[in-house]
């Protein structure tokens, strides 16, 4: 699934891509759950005509704000995808939405269904509920250990959760942990000011690599991650994620998996010891 460094690499691709302050001309849907719970027809009826005027993000998803104030926020989930082609090429059939053009489509494909767009005129109801940017730079170390205080939970669930801190999932928060060398089972309300401030310089700096290496891409076929038509190569920089039975590249020890949370979890059992 994207994670913020894929979206990120999304946003800054489709910003470069000339679409905005482009009129659309015509809206195509054939499969009205990405949509939901709008209708195909008032979907197209609020977007015909108007122009995409920024794309931002918001933790894991791409906001596009339109020329009228409108948003149109999109999740991709598990294997959504933007492509740009050619006017009149015939639809794939993953393909679930399109944007017409003059001369080209901005197409959203999406092999599983589970890839959602939500046309809003206000965003608080869905950003509302997302903790803060993990590059905020209101977040400092201070303030991210008062967070991590106030919650008795595992660091693995609690860096999950978007409410907490927004953007990040499972690749990233296991590389974050080990780049700090703190256990997934740690309890959060036990770190020190040190150790926090350790844990979100990590997650800076693994996020900033991986945005500068264009995102992780794992795995095969459509689920794979891309954007723009090129992968992202920061599968090759991970040093724990999917590595089980690899040696640690800081002390050679035998990277491990285990479930935390019902997450699948990687860890060096030697540098990051539960204390
Ligand atoms: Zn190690």
């Amino acid at each position: 699934m994207p994670e913020l460094p894929e979206v990120e690499t999304i946003c800054q691709d489709l910003r470069t891509c000339g679409l905005i302050g482009e009129p659309i001309r015509g809206i195509v849907v054939t499969w009205e759950k990405t949509i939901t719970p709008l209708s195909a027809e008032e979907f197209s009826g609020r977007l015909v005509g108007r122009a995409i005027a920024r794309i931002d993000r918001r933790a894991k998803y791409i906001h596009f704000t339109l020329d009228d104030g409108q948003n149109l926020l999109v999740h991709l989930r598990m294997t959504g995808a933007f492509s740009i082609r050619e006017s009149r090429c015939a639809m794939d059939s993953h393909d679930r939405v399109a944007f017409i053009y003059a001369d080209r489509e901005l197409v959203f494909h999406d092999t599983r269904k589970f890839g959602r767009m939500t046309l809003c005129t206000n965003t608080c109801g869905i950003f509302g509920r997302l903790g803060p940017e993990p590059f905020d730079p209101t977040l400092d170390a201070e303030v991210f250990h008062q967070k991590l205080m106030s919650h008795r939970r595992m660091l693995k669930p609690l860096l999950l959760d978007q409410g907490f801190i927004a953007g990040l999932g499972n690749i990233y928060v296991d590389e974050s942990l080990f780049a700090a060398r703190l256990h997934p089972c740690a309890h959060a309300d036990e770190l020190t000011p040190a150790q926090a401030s350790n844990l979100l310089m990590a997650i800076r700096l693994v996020l900033r690599e991986s945005i500068e290496n264009r995102g992780t891409s794992l795995g095969e076929g459509d689920g794979n991650f891309h954007s723009d038509g090129r992968y992202g190569s920061n599968a090759t920089r991970l040093k724990v994620f999917q590595r089980t039975g690899s040696t640690c590249p800081r002390c050679s020890a035998i990277i491990e998996r285990r479930v935390v949370g019902q997450r699948a979890t990687h860890l060096c059992p030697r540098c990051q010891v539960l204390s």
